[in-house]
């Protein structure tokens, strides 16, 4: 069964992140009508605001890949908002697509849904079978709730909402913020700033053993709109690249991109997070998508990005 999206009014919440600016490009090419909505004019965590604007604007589909969104320190140092903006924007967002007549709607989730020792690769049926990591377990509790939300409304009242669990995402309007950032992003602009200022070492968090899987933001975005287009079962489906990588290896792949040459220290006082997250894609793989960037084409794009956005980017939010 395909969804037809040409024509269509799709609202991509989150427009102004990474991922959902890379759905908005991916969508260009769709022929459909865009909807979007900066945070001035519609804060996702109220819920009358977001009904009206709904009932309003009656789009057609939904991305929900608006999130309150960050690496292992951000996670570990805002629990509260983790938690409650998530909880709030997905609630506001699914039950209001519903009310108003929404007909396909793809909440995005996280890899970090599952549990912490998870068997690797992960497939979609170890949700829930174990405790999570706790760096991240506010982001996940409410990512989960998401899912199962969206899995309720399916159930109840029968309606076409389908859930993606991107891996480790990266590329072009990242969030460079070094406190708040995720490792890709941080990694680049630590190298970055060490060749440009002659330092002779960079500095790693954690011990460079856990392994991560990650996934250029353009290939999110071509998954998720296939899935979109062609997937409609009440089972969430992994979206990765299938690789995954250590962290001491990514530093040493990155420092050759930028090219630097100096040494590579690890800051063990900061976290590790969980060993390894490895998604199963073999789900996604059924469908016929592929991704069309590897880690390194990709890397390049992205620190293409940085240098032309350096003025610019997230460098603190
Ligand atoms: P996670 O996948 O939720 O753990 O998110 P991150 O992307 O923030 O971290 C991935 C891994 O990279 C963790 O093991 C971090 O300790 C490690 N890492 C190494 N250096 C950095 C850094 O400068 N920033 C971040 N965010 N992580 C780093």
């Amino acid at each position: 069964m395909s969804f037809e999206l040409r024509n269509k009014r799709v609202f991509v919440s989150g427009h102004r992140g990474m991922v959902g600016s890379a759905i908005a490009r991916q969508l260009a090419s769709e022929d459909c009508e865009i909807l979007t909505a900066s945070r001035s004019e519609l804060d996702l965590r109220e819920q009358s605001d977001v009904r009206t604007w709904f009932e309003r604007e009656k789009p057609d589909a939904v991305f929900l890949a608006a999130a309150k969104v960050g690496g292992i320190l951000a996670n570990d140092t805002y629990p509260a908002e983790f938690l409650y903006d998530n909880l709030a924007i997905e609630t506001n967002v699914i039950d209001a697509a519903f009310r108003s007549g929404v007909q396909k709607l793809l909440y995005l989730g996280s890899s970090c849904i599952y549990p912490k020792f998870a068997p690797q690769p992960i497939p979609e049926n170890a949700l829930l079978t174990g405790s999570l990591e706790p760096t991240n377990e506010w982001y996940a509790i409410a990512k989960i709730a998401g899912l199962k939300l969206c899995e309720a409304y399916r159930r109840q009242y029968g309606v076409d909402f389908i859930s993606a669990m991107p891996t480790n995402l990266y590329g072009p309007g990242d969030n460079y913020d070094l406190e708040k950032s995720h490792v890709i992003p941080a990694l680049l602009r630590k190298v970055h700033e060490a060749k440009k200022s002659g330092a002779d070492r960079i500095v790693v968090w954690g011990t460079g053993s856990p392994r991560r899987e990650f996934l250029h933001v353009d290939d999110a975005a071509s998954a998720v709109v296939h899935l979109m287009k062609t997937y409609s079962e009440a089972e969430h489906v992994n979206v990765g690249s299938g690789e995954d990588i250590p962290i001491i290896d990514l530093t040493h792949l990155i420092c050759e991109i930028v090219g630097f040459e100096g040494r590579i220290e690890t800051d063990t006082t900061k976290p590790d997070g969980t060993p390894g997250k490895l998604l199963d894609v073999s789900r996604l793989s059924a469908t016929g998508w592929r991704p069309r960037y590897d880690l390194r084409s990709g890397l390049r794009d992205a620190y293409d990005w940085f240098k032309a956005n350096e003025a610019t980017a997230r460098l603190s939010t």
